[in-house]
């Protein structure tokens, strides 16, 4: 063990993706002991699960990022066991840890601020986060996790960067599935590349052709203050510069993925019909200097068989741990100490539900017209930044916890060895036998990529 500091120190990581693997590197190449605890058997969290499949390379990348810092002698990994559920909070820390991390994420839909439409879930109405852990996993063979139907005419709601991705992975769907029926199998990568609009070009169809109308994206704000683009906005040319890409962005998308877009709109109320959810009411906004206010009596009633929500994740609640309103409650942000305890800490997404980032720690950059049109790379990009942020922000997070748990007093033998045998009755539990590269080769699913590619083989094969 390579030991830069003094004492038996053992650290527990819940979660261990873009921020927990961080973190165990962090915490590893310092001499400490980590235990990387996560709910699934792979520990990719958003990377695999939230960031949209036809972003494979990204995902290729950043996955073996998380691989490379897990896979350390320090580093004992415990695959399928989730805090809160499968061992309580209280539990874990009678086993005694030096300290305790959560990087275990946002995975909470922020609800829709309707009255009762949480009932109307799976009939009429879904939530991001299951929905694109579908879209990514729904090609497996022999996938069991819950199935999603997609609908035309959709409304989303939503402004963000994650909702353009639900309304993108529902155009894909809807026009895949049309083309299939037409007897056209369908590749969604080169779909997503090439758009949807030349896509039908070349084939010589419409939308109108295949039955559709698209799905429409409902935001509160205008095309303009859609947060799309990380570019300064600290003068009034260039608040005006970055609105006019937010615009062209929106355009250049919309035109490629054929939905709609129908800005300064609420949702305020459901649309019931028999036993389901059959569309909103929204109320119609303005914008201004103080932000956007309800227009009293303008509202607009919208019919639609399936509404998706997409306005945030937020940390899911972990009993035991204090949260204030949705988040886990800090005594201490600078060292992201959770409330009431002094060696029980948060970092990433688990802290704020929003990556940590604050828009202007953010790298300002110029965004070129010509990445502006190129909705694809500009998003690999935006997606890229967020990761790179969110490890930056760890490593100065770690640098305070860790300065903290060098300071506690040493795990007794017993205590250290207590922890190990306990690590072992859950590593058995699912079969993980320490080697993390066989874990990974043996869990990693199947790629729609490696589907694709075997379809393009067969058909190149000369018969
Ligand atoms: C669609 C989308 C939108 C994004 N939006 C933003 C944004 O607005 N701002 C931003 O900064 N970044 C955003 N990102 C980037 C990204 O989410 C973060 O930068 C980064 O991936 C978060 O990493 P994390 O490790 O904190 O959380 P996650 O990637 O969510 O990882 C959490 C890990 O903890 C595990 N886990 C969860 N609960 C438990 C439990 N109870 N017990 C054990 N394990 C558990 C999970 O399995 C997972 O592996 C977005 C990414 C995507 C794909």
């Amino acid at each position: 063990m390579d030991n830069h500091i003094s004492g038996n120190h053992i650290v527990a990581i819940f979660g261990g993706a873009v921020a927990g693997s961080e973190a165990a590197f962090q915490l590893s190449t310092k001499g400490f002991r980590v235990v990387v605890f996560d709910q699934a058997h792979l520990p990719y969290g958003k990377i695999e699960d939230g960031l949209p499949k036809w972003h494979h390379k990204l995902r290729d990348q950043e996955e073996q990022k998380i691989d490379e810092k897990i896979d350390h002698p320090n580093v004992s990994y415990v695959p399928g066991v989730s805090l809160g559920k499968d061992v309580s909070f209280e539990e874990i820390r009678q086993w005694g840890f030096s300290a305790i991390i959560l990087a275990t994420g946002a995975w909470r839909d922020r609800p829709l601020p309707i009255d009762g439409i949480d009932d109307y879930l799976g009939k009429g109405l879904y939530y991001q986060n299951p929905f694109v852990i579908w879209f990514n996993h729904h090609h497996e063979p022999g996938y069991h996790g819950p199935e999603f139907r997609i609908s035309d005419n959709a409304i989303v709601i939503g402004g963000g960067l994650a909702s353009l991705d639900v309304v993108k992975i529902l155009m894909l769907e809807t026009v895949g599935d049309a083309l299939t029926k037409r007897g056209i199998q369908p590749d969604l990568f080169e779909i997503e590349k090439k758009g949807i609009d030349r896509t039908l070009d070349t084939l010589g169809l419409t939308m109108d052709d295949l039955g559709l109308k698209g799905c429409t994206l409902y935001y509160r704000r205008r095309a303009i203050d859609m947060p799309l683009s990380p570019m300064p906005v600290n003068t009034p040319e260039l608040l005006s510069k970055a609105e006019m890409v937010r615009q062209k962005i929106l355009d250049n998308f919309q035109k490629k993925y054929l939905f709609r877009f129908v800005p300064c709109c609420i949702p305020v109320a459901k649309i019931i019909d028999g036993g389901q959810l059959n569309g909103i009411i929204f109320q119609k906004t303005r914008v201004g200097k103080e932000g956007v206010a309800p227009v009293p009596g303008e509202f607009l009633k919208v019919e639609a068989p399936l509404t998706i929500s997409s306005i945030g994740s937020i940390p899911e609640k972990i009993d035991g741990i204090p949260a204030l309103g949705n988040v886990f409650s800090i005594s201490n942000p600078e060292t992201c100490l959770i409330d009431g305890f002094d060696n029980v800490f948060a970092i990433g997404n688990a802290v704020t539900g929003k990556g940590n980032i604050n828009e202007s720690v953010k790298h300002s950059r110029e965004i070129s017209s010509g990445i502006a049109e190129n909705f694809l790379e500009w998003q690999h990009r935006e997606y890229q930044e967020w990761h790179r942020q969110t490890t930056k922000n760890v490593d100065r997070d770690m640098d305070r916890i860790i300065d903290r748990i060098g300071r506690r007093q040493s795990l007794p033998e017993n205590v250290s060895e207590s922890i190990g045998k306990r690590i072992k009755v859950l590593q058995e539990k699912t079969g993980y036998d320490g080697n993390y590269q066989n874990w990974v080769r043996k869990n990693i699913p199947v790629r729609y990529e490696t589907l694709m590619d075997s379809r393009h083989e067969a058909r190149s094969i000369p018969k």
